[in-house]
């Protein structure tokens, strides 16, 4: 059960009201929660962690009583504090979180090992007994300490993964520090959160598609889009697919995500005015270009580039949804799509043709049959993100893909020189040789375009064209023509 991080039993320290101004450096409850929340929505940007320690000062071996504190300028919660805070960087917050429990706040958290070592170096700082008026004071400490690198995480989730591991902690000897670390811990509390929220995402309209345009690079036109998930989250903002989907694939929430991503398309394609943006195209290129005698078309890409709608039945138009590792091997995946492609007015439009992107890895698990079945509707298969991560092809040959995406990655360092083209050429060749075409993912200069055209890349997407839009933005998309090569 998530439980609030104000209904944590806290009792302020029974010398609290004591505290120096000198020691404006412990803060209360309050401002250690809002820091947190702060920290952790600022995370995705900086891609670093953070970590929460209790720490708890074993008040039994004090040597001091509750009368003679009174009566001091330094009371052993000052002097713990700024012992703790000699050992911590400036930018960390200390507060008071009950009798003789502070709670520390250490943002920018690169590894797990530098968390470690901080509640190493905590308890360190507290072995060394403190001075005060001239009386050793020895406090055993115990340290319970969460971490995460979610940015999904709230704030009183990380706290009482950080108090529970200090109850732990308790159990044992003086001079533990018990660590809960997120990625790690199968189960923890913000994944159940999340995956309870993800639940209800589509019920509350929370999922939007966005798309981004497939470029044809020898026209420039777009011959196709991908669509891509996002979840409007009402407290954590815009989450990307990396964020959520993982979760949902685990949950298996991923299975309803797919449906509604299927039904959105469908609903949405039907305002793209596909049928108007091909005929004004059809008599553009009738003008221009001689009819072409390229392959039999199979592909969004193959009828772009072959200008060639007749013997396409009109689909000219690539439509890919992603799908995940147990999406692509789910039994009923011919059912619901054969039901998308088949269902007249209310399926996709007949200018569409429905591209299903799948990794690698994820295609290797899955089973032939089942794909060419939906070939055989029409449907067509791209591998996505290829270039990454695995090294066996012969999937390539065994599954009837007809589209490679080549990685991010791949495009990055294109255009750059001869040798950095090495890798993607030969994607493309290697493409090219089992009769695939292959689309540049990732583009984001012009010289990338330029080097994916000269190698023979029949598409390329990237923020160089544009960004992923909302459905509206589409039509724009296709009567648009978007620069490969600066004619000058
Ligand atoms: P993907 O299918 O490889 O999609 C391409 C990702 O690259 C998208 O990230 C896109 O926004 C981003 N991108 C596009 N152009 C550029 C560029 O020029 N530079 C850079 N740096 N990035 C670019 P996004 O939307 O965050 O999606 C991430 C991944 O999530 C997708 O990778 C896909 O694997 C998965 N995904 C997205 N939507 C769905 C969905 O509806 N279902 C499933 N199963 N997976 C999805
Ligand atoms: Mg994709
Ligand atoms: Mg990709």
């Amino acid at each position: 059960m998530v439980k609030d991080a104000d209904s944590v039993s806290v009792t302020e320290p029974a010398d609290s009201s004591k505290i120096q101004p000198s020691v404006g450096v412990l803060s209360d409850k309050k401002f250690l929660v809002d820091r947190l929340l702060h920290a952790l929505e600022r995370m995705s940007r900086h891609n670093r962690g953070v970590a929460v320690f209790f720490v708890y000062i074993n008040s039994a071996n004090m040597t001091l009583g509750a009368d003679q504190h009174q009566s001091m300028a330094l009371t052993p919660t000052v002097a713990i504090v700024e012992r703790l805070r000699s050992f911590l960087r400036f930018s960390d917050t200390i507060a008071s979180w009950g009798p003789n429990k502070f709670v520390i706040l250490c943002e920018d958290t690169t590894s797990i090992d530098q968390v470690r070592s901080i509640a190493k170096r905590l308890m360190e700082s507290l072995s060394i007994p403190l001075l005060l008026e001239g009386v050793p004071y020895k406090a055993d400490v115990l340290v319970g300490a969460a971490t995460t690198d979610n940015r999904l995480c709230m704030p009183n989730e990380l706290l009482q993964d950080a108090e529970e591991a200090l109850q732990t902690a308790m159990d044992r000897e003086p001079g533990v520090c018990e660590l809960v670390e997120e990625s790690i811990s199968t189960k923890n509390r913000s994944t159940i959160r999340i995956e309870q929220e993800l639940e209800g995402a589509i019920s509350a309209k929370q999922l939007e598609l966005l798309y981004q345009p497939i470029i044809d690079l020898k026209t420039g036109k777009t011959c196709g889009v991908e669509a891509l998930v996002r979840w409007n989250h009402p407290i954590h903002g815009t989450v990307l697919p990396d964020e959520f989907l993982p979760i949902a694939e685990k949950s298996g929430a991923i299975f309803s995500i797919g449906s509604w991503v299927l039904n959105q398309v469908c609903q949405q394609s039907h305002n793209w005015s596909l049928g108007k943006a091909e005929k004004l195209k059809s008599a553009a290129k009738a003008k221009t270009q001689k009819p072409t005698t390229k392959s039999t078309t199979k592909t969004g890409l193959d009828n772009a580039t072959a200008n060639n709608t007749a013997t396409g039945k009109g689909k000219w138009f690539q439509l890919s949804i992603n799908l995940s590792e147990r999406q692509i091997k789910a039994d009923d995946l011919f059912e619901t799509v054969k039901n998308v492609v088949t269902s007249g007015q209310k399926g996709l439009p007949e200018e569409i043709v429905l591209c299903l992107e799948t990794k690698e890895a994820a295609l290797a698990g899955s089973t032939p049959e089942m794909l060419e079945q939906l070939e055989e509707l029409g449907v067509i298969l791209a591998v996505d993100d290829f270039g990454v991560g695995w090294s066996s092809l012969s999937y390539l040959e065994r599954f009837p893909v007809k589209i490679i995406k080549m990685d991010n990655s791949l495009i990055s360092s294109l255009g750059n020189s001869v040798e950095d083209n090495i890798v993607a050429n030969g994607v493309v060749s290697l493409a090219h040789s089992l009769g695939l075409k292959v689309i540049g993912e990732g583009v984001e200069r012009e010289s990338q375009a330029v080097a994916l055209l000269e190698m023979g890349a029949e598409a390329a997407q990237g923020y160089y064209f544009a960004r992923p839009e909302r459905s509206a933005a589409v039509s724009n998309f296709i009567t648009q023509t978007f620069k490969i090569k600066d004619p000058n």
